[in-house]
């Protein structure tokens, strides 16, 4: 009987616990055991009770839960080789070979790391002799599968990953409440939003609130950008608007391109256009709550398909990753978009924009 580990790893993102639930369930459906490592590598790393066997009704209630109830960590003794090692003898111990992680890129990286030096770790192992011959035999071929949970919508390869829509809903709610207290004053805000690397949630907030002005990591300011955002909003406010908003990603403030920070933004708002400005800076309200719909069913039919894709895995087989392409589920090679989803944040990093553009164009 199959034993099938499922991890979360990385920052939390709402619908993880939905993924959770449907690897356990669809696992125990097909006749598999299935098992929760707590606390991501963290669990692997130190093994015992971070381990443990999931029934159907463990997972009850899981689907409409934020955050992960199994626990997510960044652990950096996964990162290094012992560490890793330390987590092989544990799966083997606890007779787990397929591993399902639903995590950010860093994780999956980590996953496929673990799966090319799985035969090296299980020798080292019999060699210091934590694991017997027979063991290594039983156990030679290690499954993994990802998941991509994450908010950022980062991931190359897939359209939406797990949580970025619940987390743009929550930015939204959170900025139509700033919006009322903004029409109310006639005040305007400038307001951080996450994302790390990737403009996507500052981009479709602002698009969905209608926000007056955006920066995004992808798309550099333009040379006079501070002419052109101050023509704009006035020109708003002459047509009546009594509010202004203004969305800066993370990404573009750690950038800082052109001096594009929240900071300049509102003393441009304030000194030029004479508006009461504040600065809001969203935090982890964009991380937390309740999953939408969309991503209860995306976490609910991923989790689905991974233990499918666990159980028709050859030793040959690539490592996939489940992503949404056209709103159908589809599995890709995992290496090839962690690797591609790297490129890109490589790219925006060293300034390259037409160069990151081209490459998300060519997703
Ligand atoms: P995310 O998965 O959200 O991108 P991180 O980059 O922090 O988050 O990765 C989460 C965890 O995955 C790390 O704390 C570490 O344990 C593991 N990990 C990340 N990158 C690697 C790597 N290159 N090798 C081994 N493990 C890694």
């Amino acid at each position: 009987q199959r034993r099938i580990g499922i991890m979360t790893s990385g920052g939390d993102a709402p619908g993880m616990n939905g993924a959770v639930r449907a690897v356990v369930r669809m696992s125990i459906f097909m006749g598999c055991e299935a098992y929760a490592i707590y606390e991501g590598y963290e669990g692997l790393v130190q093994g015992g009770s971070l381990i443990k066997q999931m029934h159907w009704d463990d997972v009850r209630g899981y689907l409409s839960e934020g955050g992960t109830l199994i626990g997510t960590a960044r652990c950096k003794a996964f990162m290094e080789r012992p560490g890793r090692l330390q987590g092989a003898k544990h799966m083997v111990m606890a007779g787990i070979d397929a591993l399902v992680i639903c995590g950010g890129d860093g994780s999956l990286t980590g996953a496929d790391k673990f799966r090319k030096e799985w035969p090296g770790l299980l020798d080292e192992l019999v060699a210091k002799k934590e694991l017997t011959a027979e063991q290594k035999r039983t156990y030679q071929h290690l499954n993994i599968v990802g998941l991509v949970g994450s908010i950022d919508n980062d991931m190359s390869s897939t359209d939406a990953t797990i949580g970025c829509y619940s987390s743009l809903a929550r930015i939204c709610e959170a900025i139509d409440c700033i919006d009322a207290t903004a029409e109310s004053h006639q005040r305007a805000f400038v307001i951080e939003v996450m994302g790390r690397h990737c403009g996507w949630l500052a981009l479709m907030a602002g698009v969905s609130t209608s926000a007056d002005f955006i920066f995004i990591p992808e798309k550099p300011p333009s040379e006079n950008w501070e002419a052109e955002m101050c023509s704009i909003i006035r020109r708003h406010r002459e047509m009546g608007k009594r509010k202004t908003i203004v969305i800066v990603a993370e990404g573009a403030h750690d950038l800082a391109l052109r001096k594009v920070t929240p900071t300049r933004v509102k003393d441009l708002l304030s000194n030029d256009l004479k508006l009461d400005t504040r600065i809001t800076t969203l935090g982890h309200v964009q991380r937390g709550g309740r999953p939408c719909a969309y991503d209860r069913m995306l976490s609910t039919l991923q989790g689905v398909e991974a233990v499918r894709a666990v159980l028709n895995a050859t030793p040959d087989t690539p490592s996939p990753v489940i992503c949404v392409i056209e709103n159908k589920i589809v599995r890709k090679p995992l290496l090839k978009a962690v690797e591609d989803t790297l490129e890109v944040a490589k790219a925006i990093e060293a300034k390259d924009f037409s160069r990151a553009m081209h490459l998300r164009d060519a997703e």
